[in-house]
């Protein structure tokens, strides 16, 4: 499979990852590598509390999904 940004531009490009949203085909010029925040539900007492655990997930997105997650 080919990146489909460059296929667009009338370029051929060998794709080495997937946007997990849209399915678009990306090569390593074209992907964003998002780091997620991963939450843990902690139960003490009678109350509970999110904790962030130290390692994020990690997730490639292109940029069209990236610019849709990350506006207001
Ligand atoms: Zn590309
Ligand atoms: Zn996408």
């Amino acid at each position: 499979m080919n990146c489909y940004v460059c296929h667009q531009k009338g370029d051929t490009t060998p794709a080495v990852a997937i946007c997990v949203l849209c399915g678009m085909a990306l090569c390593s010029d074209h992907l964003i590598r998002e780091e997620l925040p991963v939450w843990k539900d902690v139960h003490a007492g009678m109350g509970a509390s999110r904790r962030k655990l130290p390692e994020a997930m990690p997730r490639i997105v292109c940029a069209a999904c990236h610019s849709a997650l990350h506006q207001d």
